[in-house]
């Protein structure tokens, strides 16, 4: 299954994922992008975020390839990794 992660340490908060796609994507509380939909992922609009991403934080990966970059892994996980 695949899954849009941010690479919070990537972010720089420029804002332009956030105002191109705000099905998929918000700033949480340290004004830091993350996903907040995994649907529709094939969407225009999640592709053109990924692109117009200046640091490249933004990207869609197999379940198998994530690194625990972002606070999906996290919930998932129930906890944070503090090694990341
Ligand atoms: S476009 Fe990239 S750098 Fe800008 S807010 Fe979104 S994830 Fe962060």
């Amino acid at each position: 299954m695949k899954k849009l992660v941010v690479n919070e340490d990537a972010c720089i908060s420029c804002g332009a994922c956030v105002s191109i796609d705000e099905e998929h994507f918000a700033f949480n509380d340290n004004m830091v992008s993350h996903a907040i939909s995994q649907d529709n992922l094939d969407s225009e609009a999640v592709n053109t975020a990924i692109e117009s991403c200046p640091t490249g934080a933004i990207s869609i990966k197999e379940d198998s390839e994530c690194e625990g970059c972002c606070e999906n892994c996290k919930h998932e996980e129930g906890e944070v990794d503090e090694g990341i």
